[in-house]
């Protein structure tokens, strides 16, 4: 095992990165689909070696909180014993794969893609050429069916294609230029364009490190030359977010969707979900990128049991407030963080809320990084020394329209913006 890892990687279990309260410990999770028993392994883990909780992050990995130093190495041993670490840490790095959540269940769904998720996989592990691209740097992998991943940041990004036969739509990050592969070419490519990717970047003076930003200094041609063949069409526009909770029905297949508040899950709660999956569902859960599992296989009867014995930490309901708003762990959680982003953001929730009746509409984020959400929002909150810089309809290192505000304030600020008003700087 490794020390921490340098500036701007991102953590894994192998190098773990250190936070304000202790280790982080990531954990790639192949197609974010977890059995039961693999579930309650996790869950056992985070609560004999870390803090109790755990983050289910917007790459549907699972995050343990709260590991020492004393704790690591037993933590390692026990999850290499249940086969849930890689052989390296380059290898667990470079694995930044996303795929649909419902892979292989969902009859809407063009086809299986989990032959191409682990395909994948294998070939960013044994291809030493592609354990160099930057940390952040993903695939996803979209099977074309309703949960779709086009509201989800990639590099490279597959399109599973209704056309009957097994093919890929390929795109580079939010491009609408667009190549078509047959399914089973899909490693090649990725690897192709993944290469092809080091070789333009190399042309900047400061190399970018993704996908779109390269496009956005360069131009897309260039990298399409570079890796051997050129798009063919434009694809269809990028979408936003599903809903995914509650329970689903799609033909032959039933799933209950549960949220959690910025994606924390308690060790418990986890365990009870592995319980319930077996009990009431096909005894697998999905990880989403949207701070939710999915219990496939379940009923009505059977979500109505769940969601009834549901601790308070489980949402089952798309419109609950709680939902309206995304947080970084921020204090203490995080040494640059001022406030208790994921505190005040509860606090804040119900006047979120009132901005919009569905999705995201207030971020709080315990510095201008704005880890929890590089994207704009309707209103950012930044913390600084304390207190916070509003920004609207912006990223959290956009210039803030009000500065220097309490809870009191931020609650009188988003009042306003929720009025037809408005607020005025
Ligand atoms: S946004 Fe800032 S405070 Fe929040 S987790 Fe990232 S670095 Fe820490």
């Amino acid at each position: 095992m490794t020390a921490a890892p340098p500036k701007g990687w991102c953590p894994g279990a192998l190098r773990p990165m250190i936070s304000g309260d202790g280790y982080l410990v990531r954990l790639r999770i192949t197609g974010g689909m977890v059995s039961a028993s693999a579930a309650r392994a996790i869950a056992r883990c985070a609560q004999d070696f870390g803090n109790g909780l755990l983050d289910l992050s917007a790459r549907a990995n699972l995050q343990m909180r709260g590991v020492t130093e004393a704790t690591l190495p037993v933590l390692v041993e026990t999850l290499q014993a249940n086969g849930l670490v890689d052989e390296s840490p380059e290898a667990e790095a470079v694995r930044n794969v996303i795929a649909s959540p419902l892979a292989g269940l969902a009859p809407d769904a063009a086809f299986d893609i989990r032959g191409s998720v682990y395909a994948l996989e294998q070939r960013l592990v044994s291809d030493a050429t592609l354990h160099d691209l930057p940390s952040k740097f993903g695939f996803a992998i979209d099977d074309g069916g309703g949960l779709s991943l086009s509201g989800v940041s990639a590099d490279i990004r597959f399109l599973a294609l209704h056309d009957g036969a097994p093919r890929f739509e390929v795109r580079l990050a939010d491009g609408d230029e667009a190549a078509v592969i047959e399914a089973a070419a899909l490693p090649d490519v990725a690897g192709a364009l993944a290469r092809a990717f080091f070789e333009e970047a190399r042309q900047c003076d400061l190399p970018p490190r993704r996908m779109a930003k390269l496009v956005a200094t360069r131009g897309a041609e260039g990298i399409w030359r570079a890796a051997g063949f050129s798009p063919a069409r434009r694809g269809a526009p990028l979408g936003s977010s599903p809903q995914p909770l509650g329970l689903n029905s799609l033909g032959a297949c039933n799933w209950l969707g549960l949220g959690f508040a910025f994606g924390r899950v308690s060790a418990q709660s986890l365990a009870w979900l592995a319980d319930k999956a077996e009990h009431h569902g096909s005894g697998e859960l999905r990880l989403t990128p949207w701070r939710a599992i999915l219990l496939p296989g379940v009923d009505a009867s059977g979500a109505e049991k769940i969601i009834s014995q549901a601790s308070a930490d489980v949402i089952a309901d798309p419109s609950d407030a709680r939902l309206a708003v995304i947080a970084c762990s921020g204090h203490p959680s995080c040494a640059s963080a001022t406030t208790l982003t994921q505190q005040d953001a509860l606090a804040l929730a119900p006047l979120a809320r009132s901005l919009a009746p569905s999705g995201v509409t207030l971020h709080v984020s315990g510095c201008a990084k704005g880890c929890a959400r590089p994207a704009p929002a309707r209103v950012t909150l930044v913390a600084r020394d304390g207190l916070y810089d509003l920004i609207s309809a912006g990223r959290a290192s956009d210039a803030p329209m009000l500065q220097n505000l309490d809870l009191n304030a931020c609650r009188t600020a988003l009042r306003s913006m929720a009025s037809p008003e408005g607020i005025h700087p």
